[in-house]
């Protein structure tokens, strides 16, 4: 097929498509802005639910750029983007320009910037940290305080920056809640003699084999899951973090001190994903691309040639990621077909 795509984001979804596309054919140019493809699987050691090495699985999936009909394109972040006497056109901050006969955004998501809920501490407390910086801190084999104490004790505190109002982000995040399982479990792992506490509003145990780990986690590894929201959390003279909350099923409140406070931050669009949305006229809510609706063709956007892939629409998980890129890859080689 002598027909050229042009992908925006080398992340799971974009991974994904470009693949199937080339197997089919179609020339691909795949861009992203960081310096090496995989999106936000780099941030990861091991995925839930099944303790997979994250690192393996970005090498497979950066493995499948390297076919004759992907151009691969890193440090390249696409600014703008239009359609144009029937071709799509981006260009990049350098002013280098890409055309092609369909794009794919595939731009992802960012994590919530914590500091924005400032009543719970993170860049204030040393051992207030984030999901992420767990992940930081569990690939060098240690979770320490800042001041290198083994923590006797954990709390992972779940939908930080999602059903929020405060913040503006009504919907859930879909991962985090695992995420704390599985964060839990390994600190467990770790640390067998510490304690671990989940503050949470619902346990969302939408996927596969998640239910089956909360319940280990709580059966094997002892995790305490407390249905209440932290209000506040404030440093202790000893440099240990003390939490208020709501234990919502007693209707008490109570106070707990604990030597690390993991926040369990969510998902929002990427600045990309909102920018490039915009100047397309197919920006949805909370910042996120808008295609063709839940039953519609989620793929597919009302602007000729223009598809959708993976988080830039919404939270997702890896799998279903992956399965959506695969998803938007047909839909372009239909519509390539019949243009
Ligand atoms: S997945 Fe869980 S922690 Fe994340 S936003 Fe939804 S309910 Fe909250």
């Amino acid at each position: 097929m002598d027909r050229k795509v042009l992908i925006i984001g080398a992340g799971p979804a974009g991974i994904e498509a470009a693949h199937v596309l080339a197997n089919q054919g179609v020339k691909v140019v795949l861009t992203e802005k960081h310096d090496q493809p995989g999106g936000n699987i780099k941030n990861w050691v091991k995925l839930f639910p099944d303790f997979r090495d994250a690192g393996e699985v970005r090498k497979e999936l950066s493995a499948k750029l390297d076919h004759e009909n992907i151009d691969f394109f890193s440090n390249t972040e696409i600014s703008e983007l239009s359609f144009n006497d029937n071709q799509w056109i981006a260009k990049n901050s350098s002013d280098k320009i890409f055309k092609a006969d369909a794009a794919l955004l595939a731009t992802g998501f960012e994590v919530f910037n914590a500091k924005r809920k400032e009543e719970l501490g993170y860049g204030i407390y040393d051992n207030v940290i984030t999901s992420v910086d767990f992940e930081k801190m569990y690939k060098t084999g240690k979770i320490l305080t800042k001041d290198g104490r083994i923590p006797k004790s954990i709390a992972f505190l779940n939908c930080v920056g999602s059903r929020d109002e405060k913040v503006g982000n009504h919907y859930c995040s879909r991962v985090c809640c695992i995420n704390a399982v599985k964060q839990a479990i390994e600190f467990k792992e770790l640390i067998p003699d510490s304690r671990a506490y989940c503050f949470y509003m619902d346990m969302r145990m939408a996927g596969q084999f998640y239910e089956e780990l909360y319940r280990k986690s709580q059966e094997k590894y002892g995790v305490t899951y407390i249905r209440g929201r932290i209000s506040e959390a404030a440093g202790t003279m000893d440099n240990r973090i003390q939490i208020k909350a709501e234990d919502t099923l007693s209707a008490l409140p109570m106070k707990m001190t604990v030597d690390i406070l993991v926040l369990m931050v969510g998902i929002e669009s990427s600045i990309s994903t909102t920018e490039l949305s915009t100047q397309n006229n197919i920006l949805g809510l909370y910042g996120f691309s808008k295609g063709q609706g839940l039953y519609g063709n989620d793929n597919i956007t009302d602007k000729k040639g223009l598809f959708l892939a993976g988080t830039c629409k919404r939270p997702l998980t890896l799998p279903e990621t992956l399965a959506d890129g695969r998803s938007a890859a047909f839909e372009i080689s239909n519509y390539l077909t019949k243009d």
